[in-house]
């Protein structure tokens, strides 16, 4: 899928607050781009992580997602990135990079979770959490670009924000419940093979950040993802349908203020 850059001069109906500056009746509210770039591999290793999510649909869609739905006061790169590191955004820059080399990490830590799953499989489960991953990250664009609150931790926000978004988006980029279902597995995999506990990380454990996004999945659809109930305790499932309403409709009432009309 060719990435679409629009910029949509959109002119709002009413008085718009954005990043806390007031955009006044007939005029146009920002529309910064979201920009998808690969670097070219420098090193034989990353060749394969980067083939894979060139070929993947999903992250063009998401960042056009993002550029057609979203007023956004700056344009924001995400960037598939040589050389090594994690997946972070650099707010200063406005930049979402994630290295190739952490793509292969996540499908290190997907293979260790599914020993049986073949080489195609393993392709699909490594775009589907990258992608996950990377919708935990425009939750840190969106803290940054908005100027959000952050109560309860930027680390659980961008999490929750990426639950949230497999019905925030859901009916324009399919799939992404399984992809924050792969994003799951691939921090079970992490904290599988962590022995210590950084009490001080703004990252929760990553067996807990696993749990709290599928319960999240599950309250969205308890019906769809009926095999995920035989994990979640009996009395904790109500609690994931009143969470997940709780996050979406959060999101809901903050987007709605920068969306495009
Ligand atoms: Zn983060």
């Amino acid at each position: 899928m060719p990435v679409v850059l629009v910029a949509a001069a959109v002119v709002t109906a009413a008085v718009m607050l954005v990043a806390g500056r007031s955009f006044v009746e007939g005029q146009a509210p920002p529309a910064g781009e979201v920009v998808l770039a690969f670097d070219e591999p420098t090193d034989p290793a990353e060749q394969g992580p980067a083939d894979l999510v060139r070929r993947a649909e999903v992250f063009p869609a998401l960042t056009t997602e993002m550029t057609e739905q979203l007023s956004l006061p700056h344009d924001v790169r995400v960037r598939f990135s040589a050389g090594g590191g994690g997946a972070a955004y650099d707010a200063a820059r406005h930049e979402l990079v994630v290295p190739y080399a952490f793509v292969a990490q996540v499908r290190a830590a997907l293979s260790s979770q599914r020993p049986t799953a073949t080489v195609a499989e393993l392709d699909i489960a490594t775009v589907q959490a990258t992608s996950g991953v990377m919708l935990h990250e425009i939750g840190h664009v969106l803290v940054e670009a908005y100027r959000l609150p952050v109560l309860g931790g930027e680390e659980v926000v961008a999490d929750t924000f990426a639950a949230a978004a497999v019905r925030l988006v859901g009916d324009r980029v399919q799939g992404l419940d399984q992809d924050v279902l792969a994003y799951a597995d691939f921090l079970q995999g992490y904290g599988d093979r962590t022995t210590t506990v950084d009490l001080f990380d703004d990252h929760l454990p990553a067996q807990l950040r696993a749990a709290r996004l599928r319960c999240l999945v599950y309250g969205n659809d308890p019906g769809g993802h009926a095999d995920l109930a035989a994990d979640l305790p009996a009395a904790d499932r109500p609690f994931c349908v009143a969470d997940f309403t709780e996050a979406h409709d959060s999101w809901v009432a903050v987007l709605q203020q920068y969306r495009q009309v």
